[in-house]
C-alpha cells in the first residue's frame, strides 16, 4: 500500500455529486466564458478574502504577471524598475517580474520560516525599487508591521503571491488582503484546486482591478475597442463553477491539514530531522506543504518510498541556479541553497487518514 503524496482523485471525489451537477449545468447552458459562474466565483472569493475586487484569470502565473503589467499600464511602474522578491520561492514569482521587463532583486529567506528575511530587504532598496513581491511559501503567511513600514517609507507596492496560502490570515486579515494586490493559483494540487488551470487576483485598488480585467481580455473594456496591447487570460465558466463548490469547504479542508500538521509535529521525534516552525497563531499557516529538513535527504526519500511513503522536493534547484537565469548562476545565496539541498515534503491533504499519518510518523522515527 502506497501513501500518495497527494491523492487528487480522492480530494475531488469528496465533492463528486455537487461538482458533477455543476459541470452538467454549465455544459448544458451553452455559455462557457465571461458568464455568471465567473461572476459568482469572483464574488465568493472577494467575500472570503475581504477585498472589494476579485478577478478570475487563467492561472497563477498570469495573475502575478497581470498585477505587474497593470501597474505598468497605470504608470505606477515602468520597465527597468526593480521588484524585491525572495530568492527561495517557486520560480513563477520571479518569471512574472522578468516577463514584464522589470528587474527581480533576490533576498535571502529566514532559516526558520523559509520566507523572505524582512531585515534584509532595506539593504536592497535603490531609487529604482517599486515593489516587494512576498510569497506565503508552503502556506505560511509572511507579514509584519516592519514589512509594512519598509514599504510605506519607501513608497513601495506590496504584491502577495498567495498561490500556496488561501485561507491563511495574519491578525485576522486574510492573505490576499494584506498587501496592495494578490495573486492566487487554483492549479489542481493547490489547497483550492480546479480541474485544470485557473487563477485570480484580489485587490482593493479599483483602478488596478479595472486595468487587470481589461488587459486579461485583449486589453479591452468594450468589445472591439482596445486600450492596451492585452492578453487572453480568462477564467472559464467550468473551472469557476467547480471552484464555487470547493471554496465552501476550504476552511474545513485547511483545518484538516492543520490537524495533520499538529500530529506530525507532535509525533515525529528523530534528531536527524528538523521540523517546520508552528506559528503561535495557528491561522497563519494553512499547511499547503509540510516540509522537513535533513542533511540525508536522498537517503531518507528512498527509505520512505521503500516503506510506502511518497514524498516530493519543493524545490530541488533554486531560481538563481537555473539555466533560465544564467546571469545569476555565479551569485551566492547560501541559506536558499541549503534549503534546496535539504527540504523534503511529506504527504499532507484533507483526505489523508489518521492511520496514514501514523504510518508516516512511524517510518520517520525508524529512520
Ligand atoms: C503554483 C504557484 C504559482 C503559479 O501558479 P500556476 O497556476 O501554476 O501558474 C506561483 N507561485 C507559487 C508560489 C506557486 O506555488
Amino acid at each position: 500500500m502506497m501513501i500518495k503524496f497527494l491523492d487528487l482523485q480522492a480530494i475531488n471525489l469528496v465533492h463528486q455529486k455537487e461538482i458533477e451537477d455543476k459541470l452538467l449545468e454549465v455544459f448544458r447552458s451553452g455559455w462557457y466564458l465571461l458568464g455568471n459562474e465567473v461572476k459568482i466565483f469572483e464574488a465568493k472569493l472577494a467575500n472570503f478574502i475581504g477585498t472589494s475586487h476579485a478577478i478570475g484569470v487563467a492561472n497563477g502565473l498570469d495573475a502575478l504577471r497581470l498585477i505587474l503589467r497593470a501597474y505598468i499600464e497605470n504608470g505606477v511602474m515602468q520597465k527597468g524598475d526593480e521588484i524585491i522578491v525572495p530568492a527561495n520561492t517557486y520560480i513563477a514569482s520571479i518569471l512574472a517580474i522578468s516577463d514584464n521587463g522589470l528587474v527581480p532583486v533576490l533576498v535571502e529567506p529566514s532559516p526558520e520560516t523559509f520566507n523572505i528575511d524582512v531585515s534584509e530587504i532595506e539593504k536592497k532598496i535603490t531609487p529604482k525599487t517599486r515593489g516587494i513581491l512576498i510569497v506565503h511559501l508552503y502556506g505560511r503567511a509572511i507579514w509584519s508591521e516592519e514589512l509594512q513600514k519598509i514599504a510605506a517609507n519607501n513608497g513601495l507596492k506590496i504584491i502577495e503571491d498567495n498561490a500556496q496560502a488561501i485561507g491563511a490570515s495574519w491578525n485576522s486579515i486574510k492573505t490576499g488582503n494584506l498587501g496592495d494586490a494578490a495573486a492566487f493559483s487554483f492549479y489542481p494540487g493547490k489547497n483550492l484546486g480546479a480541474l485544470g488551470d485557473a487563477g485570480a487576483v484580489t485587490t482593493n485598488d479599483e483602478s488596478l482591478a479595472d486595468t487587470i480585467r481589461a488587459v486579461a481580455n485583449y486589453g479591452s473594456k468594450e468589445k472591439y475597442v482596445n486600450l492596451y496591447q492585452g492578453l487572453n487570460s480568462r477564467l472559464d465558466e467550468i473551472q469557476a463553477a467547480v471552484l464555487s463548490v470547493k471554496i465552501e469547504y476550504i476552511d474545513a479542508e485547511n483545518g484538516r491539514r492543520r490537524e495533520i500538521a499538529e500530529k506530525y509535529l507532535a509525533g515525529i521525534k528523530n534528531p536527524k530531522l528538523v521540523l517546520p516552525e508552528n506559528p503561535s497563531d495557528k491561522n497563519e499557516h494553512v499547511w499547503h506543504l509540510f516540509v522537513i529538513q535533513t542533511t540525508e535527504r536522498e537517503k531518507l526519500q528512498k527509505y520512505l518510498l521503500e516503506k510506502g511513503v511518497q514524498t516530493l522536493i519543493h524545490y530541488p534547484i533554486p531560481p538563481h541556479q537555473q539555466a533560465a537565469y544564467s546571469d545569476w548562476n555565479e551569485l551566492s545565496f547560501p541559506i536558499t541553497e541549503k534549503i534546496h539541498q535539504e527540504v523534503l515534503s511529506l504527504p499532507i491533504s484533507p483526505v489523508l487518514t489518521d492511520e496514514e499519518v501514523e504510518s508516516v510518523v512511524a517510518a520517520l522515527n525508524d529512520f
